[in-house]
């Protein structure tokens, strides 16, 4: 098996063992993107969510942090580089 070639690093890894959200985007995340920039969005979303006072019981919140992980993630093929500050080894 040859596992996933990650989107966002470019790296072919092994990938998610399980959908790390629910429905088709967790899907796309597990076939798109490897463990470690998983690992990373995990990180950054605490500090969205903090940041922007998302509040879960509001469907709109839910969509906001969609947004900014798919942006994260480079989940629409945004950028054809690494954004800033992100180690590439
Ligand atoms: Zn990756």
């Amino acid at each position: 098996m040859s596992g996933i070639d990650c989107v966002r690093c470019g790296r072919n890894s092994a990938p998610l063992a399980e959908r790390p959200v629910p429905g088709e985007v967790g899907r796309e995340i597990v076939e798109k993107i490897c463990p470690a920039c998983w690992a990373e969005w995990q990180n950054a979303e605490v500090m969205v969510i903090n940041e922007l006072r998302l509040n879960f019981m509001d469907p709109k919140s839910i969509d906001i942090l969609t947004q900014h992980m798919r942006e994260f993630l480079l989940l629409d093929g945004k950028g054809p580089n690494l954004p800033p500050g992100i180690p590439t080894s």
